[in-house]
């Protein structure tokens, strides 16, 4: 249910801009969605289509890009994907990380028709 929730803030956010640049249809919506967002991409894949149904979405393409969730380790200074390691350095065990990349949830582009 939490990734309806966002499908509709993206939705709504989208609405306001149309409407302030007059578009009368999108086409497609691409989000820029990072793996350490907490936002699961083939969940808002699936909810989508019941967000769009019978709005003026209904024909407007949904593409995401994934940013990878890099992270740093604060005890060894090593580097890697946080998500592929379960945010646990690989190294030392560490769970002292810090953020490089991954975090981002926002809407890259609107094309209108
Ligand atoms: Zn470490």
């Amino acid at each position: 249910m939490h990734e309806l929730g966002v499908v509709c803030e993206v939705l709504k956010t989208v609405q306001k801009i149309i409407e302030e640049e007059q578009v009368s249809e999108v086409e497609k919506i691409v989000l820029q969605v990072g793996e350490l967002s907490g936002i699961v991409p083939s969940y808002l894949e699936e909810c989508f289509p019941a967000a769009v149904y019978k709005t003026p979405f209904e024909n407007t393409k949904l593409e995401m890009e994934v940013v990878p969730g890099e992270v740093k380790c604060k005890n060894c200074g090593k580097e890697f994907n946080g998500f592929a390691y379960n945010l646990k350095c690989p190294v030392c065990a560490g769970e002292q990380l810090e953020a490089l990349s991954g975090r981002e949830f926002i809407i890259k582009e609107i094309l209108a028709r």
